[in-house]
């Protein structure tokens, strides 16, 4: 069993290391990155190999073969980050520097961090002579960040039986929240769906000199545009969502006054927990007339629309119908992805639960989905049977405190952190490949 001290200090100085490859998406440029990786696991005893879907950006694979017939356990992460303009930090965004007990750097959070601990966690293991019931695989990809082209989703397509797993703990949640007295660590088990559209009004065209001449197709978005900043789709239960309600002690049966309670308790939570309850509607894009003395004969706007797990385009047309009305507009469809999950009730669930009760015994656990998207979608995909979770457990700070760093200024972790999270890791591992 590694030492938690030991875990501690040997995550904090491969993250300071990788913090130092600049690995910002575009390009990207992982290649010294995940060399570096796989010579840590390669000396601890993985088999590793690096598989590139184009030059200078390979996606890391490491197995330490089992004693055969368990489960495959694969710990996920990806070494790309978004950009950084180090004029807005207080620190070299590049430099891993450690200050007021944190590490400091562009992928503290998102997400060198976790692959930090979970790299440490299995190259402690398999260095101390453990060897797993099935197989411990860890995948680093690249190109995370930008849509995963040269990553997870070439990986899944081309290298599914190299990438093949039973169970997978990536990124997407386990920042603690604070609520009510309560303490509750996130994992996250599903995805929601894109389906971005344009939404379009229609009129005629006339010279802008004499109003009434034509028929203005920019002041018709004006309802429309006032009608999503007044409401939201009506919110809907889904299993996510019900068990997050729960685990912060609220009735999830009546969604509408669980998120006017939890309004009143805190209005951070609230925010956060109404968009797992259903469609959203986020108009941010507008044009009208090329020129301004043309009345516009269209004009349009793009909203973007996220919708809960495993529903499609029908289901987001009736909820926008709901918020627009029935006429008065056109609809174009931009982007449609059905949003994904894997099952709550698993033993990786179990064995974070487990995990969780001896180092935090107050604190539960709950299911939640992301509104956006993590490599997990292209496993989900590919592997109808893989359970995919995200949890990167954190308790020195939390949710609130983490989410702005995330892609944001001054990102950086506080090493307390580190080992917890590598401390989770080498549970999990043992739990469900002993
Ligand atoms: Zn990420």
């Amino acid at each position: 069993m590694p030492e938690p001290a030991q875990l501690e200090r040997r995550t904090t100085e491969l993250l300071q290391r990788l913090i130092r490859f600049n690995t910002v998406n575009p390009p990207g440029n992982e290649q010294a990155a995940q060399e570096f990786l796989r010579d840590t696991l390669a000396t601890a005893g993985f088999e590793c190999e690096l598989l590139s879907a184009i030059e200078g950006r390979p996606n890391l694979i490491a197995r330490l073969p089992g004693r055969g017939g368990g489960p495959i356990l694969c710990l996920c992460g990806h070494v790309d980050t978004v950009l950084a303009d180090p004029a807005d930090w207080s620190v070299d965004p590049w430099s891993g520097e450690l200050k007021d007990d944190c590490v400091w750097g562009r992928g503290a959070l998102d997400m060198k961090s976790q692959v930090a601990a979970e790299v440490v966690a299995a190259a402690s293991l398999a260095e101390e002579g453990w060897r797993p019931s099935g197989e411990l695989l860890v995948v680093i990809t690249a190109d995370e960040e930008a849509g995963a082209e040269f990553g997870a989703q070439w990986l899944c397509n081309e290298h599914a039986d190299k990438v093949r797993c039973d169970y997978m703990v990536n990124e997407g949640a386990g920042e603690i929240l604070h609520f009510d007295g309560r303490r509750v660590y996130g994992v996250c088990v599903a995805e929601k769906g894109v389906f971005r559209f344009t939404l379009t009004t229609h009129g005629e065209a006339g010279h802008a000199s004499i109003p009434r001449i034509g028929d203005n197709a920019l002041t018709k978005l004006a309802p429309l545009l006032q009608a999503m900043r007044d409401r939201q789709p009506s919110l809907e239960l889904s299993p996510e969502p019900e068990s997050l309600l729960t685990a912060l002690g609220m009735d999830p049966s009546d969604p509408e006054t669980a998120v006017r309670e939890a309004a009143k308790t805190d209005p951070r939570v609230a925010v956060l927990v109404e968009p797992l309850l259903g469609v959203t509607l986020t108009p941010t894009m507008a044009r009208a007339s090329d020129k301004i003395n043309v009345i516009p004969a269209q004009a349009s706007v793009k909203v973007d629309c996220r919708v809960p797990p495993g529903l499609g385009q029908d289901h987001a047309l009736v909820k926008i119908r709901e918020v627009l009305g029935e006429d008065g507009w056109s609809i174009e469809f931009d982007e449609q992805v059905v949003g994904n999950r894997s099952p709550i009730e698993t033993p990786l669930m179990d064995a974070i639960r487990g995990w969780v009760g001896q180092v935090d015994s107050e604190a539960a656990v709950a299911a939640t989905s992301l509104p956006g998207f993590t490599d997990s979608r292209w496993w989900r995909e590919a592997f109808p049977e893989c359970v995919a979770y995200g949890f990167f457990p954190q308790r020195q700070m939390d949710m609130f405190e983490a989410a702005p760093l995330v892609h944001g200024a001054d990102e950086r972790v506080p090493v307390a952190d580190l080992g917890f999270a590598a401390n989770a890791y080498v549970h999990i591992c043992q739990e469900l490949l002993s």
